[in-house]
């Protein structure tokens, strides 16, 4: 937790010169950009940006309404398949999807149409009279839903359209997860993730309770009964651990705790920064972290690696902003011991160096010492056990440390579904928890229908 650096100085920056250094990473278009760049999309017939869109979004078309001027028309085709196209057009990596297949690419100008920024656009600048979707005739249903972050929004608000009620169980203070609590703060700025909230609970039908916590104030086996079905959107809530001796000590956290420490704070200059800081892990997370404490004021940050560049998880273009940041980074080399100053405080990390034995990683026995005052932990996360421990949800079947479904998102007790991190299929992507909400929805509508009619 972050309190475990309350020794530590704060930033010698003034609060508002900070705040600076968390604006947009990637501008808004403006009109005139957004002209010239939807006027570069060829349309493509079958498009391939289309086929790879993890929420199935028509992108030729939202983009062909954009060149059109018909906004709205755009914005609602985004949000039609993807009720968090704002969050996700600022979030999604599309440097390894649409943009990746945009055949822009393979032309003279060798760039891809700028479609997250096109998505964006779009979004923004819609002026809808009324929430854009309508709701279906009512069911009669109500259908509990255990976290509020992308997955469980997403199945909220399909269930809704479909003409069903929806009690949302959120263990914090705000709805958003991730969105809320993970995403870099110069990802999603200015409050966008509580504003998109807002906006899809427009469409009514949803009640949101914070301050619920499955395993704790709630239980499974009660929803079940006073519920028609429940969706378990919990994400992926446990820090992995180093098994090293010195875990607890102060000044080694997880990333994900600093994080949302950062995007809550109202005031930057208030938390705790260290001089220099270690980063450990090769994702999207550790490179968020390394930049982040960067832009807070930290003199030295150094992110390590076990493997070389090519195995990391972070995309190139995310590797390219840490660059940009002034991150150290090292690769092929494992924590080895937490080093401790005289009161028990982190002093810095020992590492051994790695090499490959076959398609074995191993130590080399070499060691080397880096200084710091913090070490980040950022080697994944897993379900949170104590969520599920009451007997019914001890019945839900495991694939891993995440929960097995079937293709409709059904666990194997029927009227269970789950979706987003904290399921099997899939990558940890905003975009791909949206898109599991959807389809739960659908599935969970499916078969209570289909219960009605058989009955
Ligand atoms: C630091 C970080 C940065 C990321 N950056 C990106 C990015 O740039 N782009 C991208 O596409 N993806 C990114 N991701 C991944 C993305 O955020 C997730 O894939 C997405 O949020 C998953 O949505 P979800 O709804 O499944 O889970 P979450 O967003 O984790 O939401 C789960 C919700 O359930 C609640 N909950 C958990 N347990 C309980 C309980 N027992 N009772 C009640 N409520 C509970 C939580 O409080 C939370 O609100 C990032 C992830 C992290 C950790
Ligand atoms: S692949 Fe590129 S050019 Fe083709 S439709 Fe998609 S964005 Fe437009």
């Amino acid at each position: 937790m972050i309190e475990s650096l309350s020794y530590l100085p704060h930033p010698t920056l003034p609060s508002e010169e900070l705040a600076g250094h968390f604006t947009d990473l990637a501008p808004p278009l403006t009109a005139r950009q957004a002209a010239i760049e939807s006027a570069r999309c060829l349309y493509c017939y079958d498009a391939p940006c289309s086929r790879i869109c993890p929420s199935e979004i028509d992108v030729a078309s939202f983009i062909r309404n954009i060149h059109d001027k018909n906004i709205n028309g755009a914005a609602a085709g985004i949000l039609k398949q993807n009720i968090l196209g704002g969050s996700c057009a600022r979030v999604c990596p599309t440097e390894i999807l649409c943009e990746d297949v945009c055949v822009r690419n393979h032309d003279a100008e060798g760039q891809p149409v700028k479609i997250g920024l096109l998505q964006r656009y779009a979004v923004d600048h819609a002026h809808f009279a009324a929430h854009p979707f309508k709701r279906a005739a009512a069911t009669g249903k109500t259908i509990a839903i255990v976290g509020a972050g992308p997955a469980g929004l997403s199945c909220a608000h399909r269930l809704a359209m479909l003409g069903h009620d929806v009690v949302i169980f959120e263990k914090e203070d705000k709805a958003g997860g991730l969105n809320e609590y993970g995403i870099a703060k110069y990802k999603l700025t200015d409050d966008f993730a509580q504003k998109e909230v807002a906006f899809l609970l427009d469409i009514g039908g949803i009640e949101i309770r914070c301050r619920q916590v499955l395993g704790e104030n709630l239980q499974l086996r009660d929803l079940h009964a006073q519920y028609d079905a429940v969706f378990l959107g919990l994400g992926l809530g446990a820090s992995r651990k180093l098994g090293l001796t010195g875990e607890d000590a102060p000044g080694l956290l997880a990333a994900v705790d600093y994080i949302a420490a950062l995007r809550q704070a109202d005031d930057l200059s208030s938390l705790p920064v260290p001089k220099r800081a270690i980063v450990i892990g090769a994702g999207n997370t550790a490179i968020d972290m390394a930049v982040q404490i960067q832009r807070m004021g930290a003199e030295e940050v150094t992110l390590v690696y076990r493997r070389g560049f090519d195995a990391m998880t972070a995309t190139h273009h995310e590797q390219d902003i840490a660059k940009a940041n002034q991150v150290r980074m090292l690769t092929w080399a494992q924590p080895q011991q937490v080093l401790l100053d005289a009161e028990g405080k982190v002093a810095g990390m020992r590492f051994e160096k790695t090499r490959l034995e076959g398609a074995r990683l191993a130590g080399t026995g070499e060691t080397f010492d880096v200084a710091a005052e913090t070490i980040f932990k950022a080697i994944g996360q897993s379900l949170a056990s104590d969520a599920l421990h009451d007997p019914m949800a001890a019945l839900l079947k495991r694939d891993g440390d995440k929960i097995a479904v079937d293709a409709g998102f059904r666990t194997v007790l029927p009227g269970i579904y789950a979706g987003g991190d904290c399921v099997v299929p899939g990558q940890d992507l905003t975009v791909q928890a949206v898109q599991h909400g959807k389809l739960a929805a659908l599935a969970i509508h499916h078969d209570l229908i289909f219960k009605v009619e058989a009955a």
